[in-house]
Parts: C-alpha cells; structure tokens; sequence
C-alpha cells in the first residue's frame, strides 16, 4: 500500500506528463499491471467502489489519478463530515417554504428551445416558461433525455453521451427497534474489503436519527453488487444485509422491524449515484465541453466542478456551483441594461 500511496502521487504531480497513457487505460488495468499482492488489490477494490460506486474495470486510470489529488483515498472532510438536522433535504425544504408557488416540484422539463430572444422551458403537462435565461442542473444523463431545439452542439453531447454511465450505488437501510450496537461499545462502522457469500458491501454505518429512537444501519452497495441484488427480490436484499451485519454486530442484527432501499441507477431524473463515470479517453478528448454555456443555457451542479475540486460530486460542490451560475447570470442581465 505504501507504494501504491507514493504512486499515485508521483502520477499526480507529474501531470500533464502522461496524460494520454493514463487516460487510455482503465483502473483495473493499471492494477492488473503494477499491484501483485491480492491484499492490495482487494483494498484498491473497496476504496474506488466506496468511492465512485462502479468496479476499477469501468474507470479510466487518468481519472482516478485526478479526482484524488495525488491521495489513495478522498478526505473525510470532503463532504461527508456532517449530518443535517432533518434529513439532507431539510434546507431545500426550508428555501422551498419561504419561495412559495415560484418553486415547481413534480414537473418534468421535457424540451427547451431558445433562440435570441430568450428560452422556452415546456414540462410535460405541456405547459411552457418563458425565461430570459436557464441554470440547468442535472446530471449529464438527465441533460441528454432533454429535447434540445436548437440541438445541444456536437461536443456537450457526445460528452454527455459519455458521461450517461453515472455510479452504480444502492442504498439499504434496516431498523431495529433501538442502535443496539452502541451497547456493546460498537460505534456500529462495519467496513469491509473483501466479499463475503459474493457480495460485496464497500461500508456500512450507524445513520440512526439523532433522537435514538430507532436504530437505523445503512450499507452503501456498489459496482457488481449492486447489479446482483437488484436482481433478487426486496426481501432476499434484506436477507443479505442482514447476514452481512450479523457477522460483524451479532445476531440481533438478523431481527430488524423494517428495511428500505433506494437503486439510484433506476432513478428516473438522476440516472446513478453518486458522478458520472469517467470511462478512458473522456478527460483527455471530450472533458472540456462539460461546463460551457450554450446560448441561454448554463449548467451548475456538482459534477461540473473541475475533477480535483476537493468538493467535487458533493453537495457542497452542488452549491458552489449553483451560486456562481447565478452570480454570472444576474451580471449578465446587468451588462445589457447597461449597454441598451
Ligand atoms: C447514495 C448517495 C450518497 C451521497 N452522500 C453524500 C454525502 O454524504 N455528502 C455529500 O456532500 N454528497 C453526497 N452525495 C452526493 C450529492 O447527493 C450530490 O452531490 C448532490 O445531490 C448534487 O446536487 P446537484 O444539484 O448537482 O444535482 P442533483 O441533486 O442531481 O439535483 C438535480 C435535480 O434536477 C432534477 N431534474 C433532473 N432532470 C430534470 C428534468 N428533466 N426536469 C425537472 N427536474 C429535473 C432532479 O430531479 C434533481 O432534483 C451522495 C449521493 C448519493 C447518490
């Protein structure tokens, strides 16, 4: 490991030099090549499925090399240091509120069609908004099921062709009655690199609700996992999560009252979770084309950070990136009025 670790910063801080020799081989390849001992090809394994979701086989090396910046493994201030009172979704909830009628839930953009004058969005009840401008913030695969008129230009799409393939993530959770775990002085972390009974379950966590008054597991599966289960039924799933955490939280994790989980490769306006997948050739040929403006339509969102932006993919990012588009949009309509 220690030679991987000192690697893949040597590659990095050499950069640009290889560029395209990284960039046109795969992770998995590069593993084949320079890591012999299965230990470290095993922990390899687990740190690209914990983090980007599909197998070193589907990653180009060149962009592994560059969204960790020279490290082996993202930082854990990178976005996953802290947990929001009510859920992820309670700020959005709170904007929502005090935006009123203005904010649309439950309204699919289907077409956007724009010419000099500004930007026709029509949803799929048919209705159209009319606007001087759009910030469009879907993934790339959301940004392709779009009808464009006049058509995106052949690059954005060819890009967003190529970035469809977002991480092959599904989140499982199960409730038990109390965190059981913490009685036995367990924080209830349960990692693991290797697979077990075929499958494999990258980390596992206490999610439980601040309150305590349940006790909540998740396990985020990723890559050839995540195909698999979602091929058996909800309660085989369960079954198999369950056994997994046995293993290491005893028996009483056999016995929860409930279980959830979300595939976010099936869902309809996300497409994956939790980027895009960077397949060999992407950075080098076609990268460029990911953040630029096409005619009234500028992009925001989390994958349009460059990709060794320390907040890159996360909502953090999401943000940062939706504020700038905003601040660059509003300053645009200031320059016309001056120049009228
Ligand atoms: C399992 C999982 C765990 C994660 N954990 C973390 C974490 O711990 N920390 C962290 O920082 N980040 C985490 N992330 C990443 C985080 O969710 C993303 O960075 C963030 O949601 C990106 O925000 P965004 O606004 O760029 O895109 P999105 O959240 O994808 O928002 C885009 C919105 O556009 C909508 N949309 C798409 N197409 C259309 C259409 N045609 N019409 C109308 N609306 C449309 C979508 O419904 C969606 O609401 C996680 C992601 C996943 C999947």
């Amino acid at each position: 490991m220690r030679w991987y670790s000192s690697e893949m910063t040597r590659l990095y801080k050499a950069l640009p030099a290889n560029r395209d020799k990284l960039d046109n081989m795969t992770m998995q390849a590069w593993m084949d090549s320079n890591l012999e001992h299965q230990g470290t090809r095993d922990l390899v394994r687990w740190m690209i499925l914990g983090l980007n979701n599909r197998e070193p086989a589907d990653h180009s090396f060149l962009s592994i090399v560059t969204s960790l910046r020279g490290q082996i493994v993202q930082s854990l201030r990178d976005g996953i240091e802290y947990r929001l009172e009510g859920g992820t979704q309670a700020p959005a909830e709170k904007m929502r509120a005090e935006l009123g009628a203005s904010v649309r839930l439950s309204t699919p953009v289907t077409n956007i069609l724009q010419d000099a004058r500004g930007v026709q969005v029509i949803v799929s009840s048919g209705e159209i908004i009319r606007a001087k401008h759009v910030i469009f913030t879907g993934t790339p695969w959301t940004s392709n099921k779009i009808t464009w008129s006049p058509p995106l230009p052949s690059p954005k799409k060819r890009l967003f062709d190529k970035l469809s393939t977002m991480g092959n993530c599904v989140k499982m959770s199960v409730f038990y009655d109390t965190p059981f775990w913490r009685q036995q002085n367990s924080s209830g972390q349960v990692i693991g690199t290797v697979e077990v009974d075929g499958l494999f379950f990258p980390a596992c966590l206490d999610n439980s609700p601040l309150n305590s008054s349940v006790g909540v597991m998740q396990c985020i599966t990723a890559g050839n996992t995540s195909t698999t289960l979602m091929k058996l039924s909800k309660s085989a799933r369960q079954d198999a999560m369950v056994k997994y955490l046995a293993r290491a939280l005893g028996d009483q994790a056999l016995t929860p009252f409930h279980y959830e989980d979300k595939d976010w490769v099936a869902s309809p306006y996300i497409g994956g979770g939790v980027y895009p997948i960077l397949a060999p050739g992407v950075l080098t040929h076609d990268y460029a084309a990911l953040a630029s403006d096409f005619g009234h339509v500028t992009w925001a969102g989390a994958d349009t950070l460059p990709l060794d932006a320390h907040n890159f993919g996360f909502i953090d990012g999401a943000i940062q990136t939706g504020e700038m588009a905003a601040q660059r949009v509003l300053k645009s309509f200031d320059e016309a009025v001056l120049s009228v």
